[in-house]
């Protein structure tokens, strides 16, 4: 496919074998594949700017809620004071209309209710509760990533994490396939896992708006949640939600271990070539590990060696108690496979990787062998205490 690129030294054309839009909420890409979405209207309008703002003037600092909206500032540098205004009920998006300073300047003074002088503006935005996500995140050889895919209101700042989760989740699929040691179907499930991530976060971003609602019969309902906010049981359940680590790929097939699909945080690791973490692993190659713990794991190193070209097999011992005796970690931090459920292992790598093309010759590649335990040592066996 050929695709023109317009750069400062002039227009280039390129051969590529998949597009990636990640232009945006206005995605050029997402209209030239002809992707839909599923829209919602905005019901409600906002506004910022960096303003100057005479010290007599009667504006609080701080989060204001009033019968029309919200006023929220905050003290810049240089004499500017940032300002937000969240007019709701106000679905008239002028969302393409470049904001101006007398407009910023009487929403302002209608949300407070008196006039308010402002100035020397050092730049002035507009956005609102509109909502797109995307209805596929693939159509042949384009993808979505970003805002191109999913567009929300930005309360909790969910919007740039969720697109960069995307584009771990893309990247080592794409690499895989570009190299041909994966099967082109791995690429369907880009979608199919981060489709309902994005959902789920339109879903909270909506939650929230619902909630900010200036009337006062959302009181007793803003109560109840300070009440159950403030009793800290609520807070593990939302901050996993806001953060994305509660993420628990849908799509993903199941082995009979709890932990596939969810993400593995962290573990400290010892392998042949000394500590070391998983983070450090899969900052090392970028590709699927398949980590072997204790002595146990030689048979899971045999049936790998078919997918020779899509993982690296790393025999190490856990710095503390792990669950399984073996774990297919993939290169975003997710479980894709582990031992302690049961299943074959050739059954998750055939899914993730495609049908075996046939044992390589010769050793297990990448297999490294770990010293053995000092006294005290962590064997890394299933339920062998460190
Ligand atoms: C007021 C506000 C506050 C926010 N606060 C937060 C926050 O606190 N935390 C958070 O996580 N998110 C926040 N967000 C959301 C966040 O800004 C976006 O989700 C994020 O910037 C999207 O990144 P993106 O790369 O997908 O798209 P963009 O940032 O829009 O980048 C797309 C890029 O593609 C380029 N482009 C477009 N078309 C073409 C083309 N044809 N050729 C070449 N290049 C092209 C554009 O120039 C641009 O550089 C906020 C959003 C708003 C409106």
């Amino acid at each position: 496919m050929g695709v023109v690129a317009e750069a400062p030294q002039g227009r280039r054309r390129f051969s590529v074998g998949y597009v990636v839009g990640a232009d945006g909420a206005r995605s050029t890409v997402r209209e030239m594949a002809g992707i839909a979405s599923d829209v919602s209207a905005p019901t409600m309008s906002a506004m910022m700017g960096l303003v100057r703002i005479p010290d007599d003037q009667a504006v609080p600092v701080g989060w204001h809620r009033t019968p029309r909206g919200w006023l929220i500032t905050k003290k810049g540098f240089d004499g500017h004071t940032l300002v937000h205004t969240l007019a709701c009920g106000d679905g008239s998006s002028r969302r393409h209309v470049p904001l101006t300073l007398e407009e910023l300047s009487s929403q302002v003074a209608w949300i407070v209710g008196h006039a308010v002088t402002m100035s020397a503006p050092r730049w002035l935005s507009r956005f609102s509760d509109f909502t797109r996500l995307a209805r596929t995140y693939r159509a042949g050889r384009f993808f979505l990533a970003g805002d191109a895919a999913h567009v929300h209101f930005p309360i909790g700042g969910q919007g740039l994490s969720t697109g960069v989760l995307d584009a771990l989740n893309l990247s080592w699929k794409l690499g895989l396939v570009v190299r041909g040691a994966a099967a082109d179907g791995l690429l369907d499930t880009y979608g199919l896992e981060r489709r309902p991530a994005a959902q789920k976060v339109v879903d909270n971003t909506r939650a929230q708006v619902a909630l900010m609602g200036p009337g006062t019969e959302l009181d007793s309902l803003r109560t109840l949640l300070t009440g159950l906010l403030e009793s800290g049981r609520g807070n593990d359940f939302l901050s996993g939600m806001i953060s994305a680590q509660d993420t628990v790929l849908p799509a993903s097939p199941r082995y009979g271990s709890p932990h596939e699909g969810t993400f593995l945080h962290n573990i400290e690791l010892i392998t042949a070539k000394g500590p070391s973490d998983l983070i450090g692993l899969l900052g090392e190659g970028g590709e699927p590990l398949l980590l072997l713990f204790g002595e146990g794991g030689g048979r899971y190193a045999q049936t790998a060696r078919a997918w020779e070209r899509s993982l690296r097999v790393v025999r190490c011992r856990p710095a503390g108690l792990v669950p399984y005796s073996a774990v297919l970690v993939r290169p975003d931090g997710y479980v894709a496979w582990a031992s302690d459920g049961g299943g074959p292992l050739a059954d998750a790598l055939a899914a993730l990787f495609g049908a075996a093309p046939g044992p390589g010759p010769g050793p297990v590649p990448g297999l490294e062998e770990v010293p053995a335990p000092g006294p005290g040592a962590a064997p890394g066996l299933e339920g062998v205490p460190a």
